[in-house]
């Protein structure tokens, strides 16, 4: 299979992760038990986004920031409306506009975490900061844990989680499924107030069978009748479904392997070659002592023969 440039890196990201100290090693071991898919895959819930239905109203992006108590970034607008170029430490959802040279085929195209069924960001995180929940699916960060070390940022084939640089005690700020409106039996605040059910909330097996009925029902109208996220980069908790190239909407052509998986055969190989200068270095450190201590009982041996004291 082949594994592009950008794919190549985030693997690499996620075996140096692994490559960080002993601590750091028994917490990525910790990491990819909490990388196993949930029990049921009928309690995933998932969000199904249909960019033939999206409006571009934003009205998502508002509900999304104040549902999570964001500071609206409105540096573009030059502080008068909300106006994000891209998700970053202010921003957890977005719609961009994904459109050819003369604008003759557009598309919006909603963009937040993809909360991944095996995510990169979970195996890539040393310390265990980011956590794949047990009961949905959905991939929390937890601040206790994290060091800052940016591993998540790498490992995540969306290039998702964002730093907060400007902030003194920075965060990993990314889209955490509204985990707050979860726990009291709210749906996440984007599906909540989009006026055209251009993103719906619900389990991932309900969303992906609506999506393929949607397809059955309207043959030619969705791109190469595909659902993206059924597999892609090893399958995801939010849909898509789009009319136009999911690589014209900006999102990455994976494989059906996750990185996590590339990323846990990269951890062997290391964990593997790292253990023989390892070896090696324990080795030569017992030699060095041996023949010192030699030395040492050579010298007072001959200090007693000659009575001369020994010279240090
Ligand atoms: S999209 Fe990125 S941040 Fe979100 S779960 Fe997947 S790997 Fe993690
Ligand atoms: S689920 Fe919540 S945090 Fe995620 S994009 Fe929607 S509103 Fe934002
Ligand atoms: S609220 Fe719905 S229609 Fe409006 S931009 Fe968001 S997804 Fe599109």
């Amino acid at each position: 299979m082949n594994v592009g440039r950008r794919q190549a890196l985030k693997i690499v990201g996620q075996g140096a992760a692994g490559a960080v100290g002993l601590t750091a090693a028994a917490s990525s071991a910790e990491s990819a038990g909490q990388n196993r898919p949930i029990a049921d895959d009928r309690d995933a819930v998932a969000m199904l986004y249909d960019a033939t239905i999206c409006t571009g109203c934003q009205a998502c992006v508002t509900a999304c920031s104040e549902a999570n108590e964001l500071v609206p970034d409105t540096v573009l607008s030059g502080g008068r409306w909300q106006m994000p170029l891209d998700l970053n430490a202010n921003t957890k959802n977005i719609i961009k506009l994904a459109k050819n040279d003369d604008a003759s085929q557009y598309s919006y195209v909603k963009r937040q975490c993809m909360h991944c069924l095996e995510p990169g960001c979970v195996s890539g995180c040393p310390f265990g900061a980011l956590m794949k929940r047990a009961s949905d699916g959905v991939i929390t960060w937890e601040a206790s844990r994290c060091i800052g070390c940016r591993y998540c940022e790498v490992s995540c084939p969306f290039n998702v989680p964002k730093f907060e640089w400007a902030n003194f005690n920075p965060r990993i700020v990314k889209c955490e499924f509204c985990a707050h409106r979860l726990e009291e039996g709210q749906e996440p605040a984007c599906t909540d107030v989009c006026p055209t059910h251009a993103v719906v909330f619900g389990r991932r097996a309900d969303l992906l069978a609506e999506a393929k009925s949607r397809i059955e029902e309207t043959p030619g109208k969705y791109y190469e009748d595909r659902v993206y996220g059924e597999k892609d980069g090893g399958g995801t908790q939010v849909l898509y479904l789009s009319a136009l190239p999911f690589s014209f909407l900006g999102l990455p052509e994976l494989g059906e392997e996750s990185v996590a998986h590339y990323g846990s055969k990269v951890h062997s190989i290391l964990y593997k070659w790292l253990a023989l200068p390892f070896a090696l270095y324990v080795l030569l450190a017992a030699l060095i002592k041996w023949r010192w201590d030699k030395h040492e009982e050579h010298t007072r041996e001959e200090s007693s023969k000659t009575g001369i004291p020994r010279q240090i």
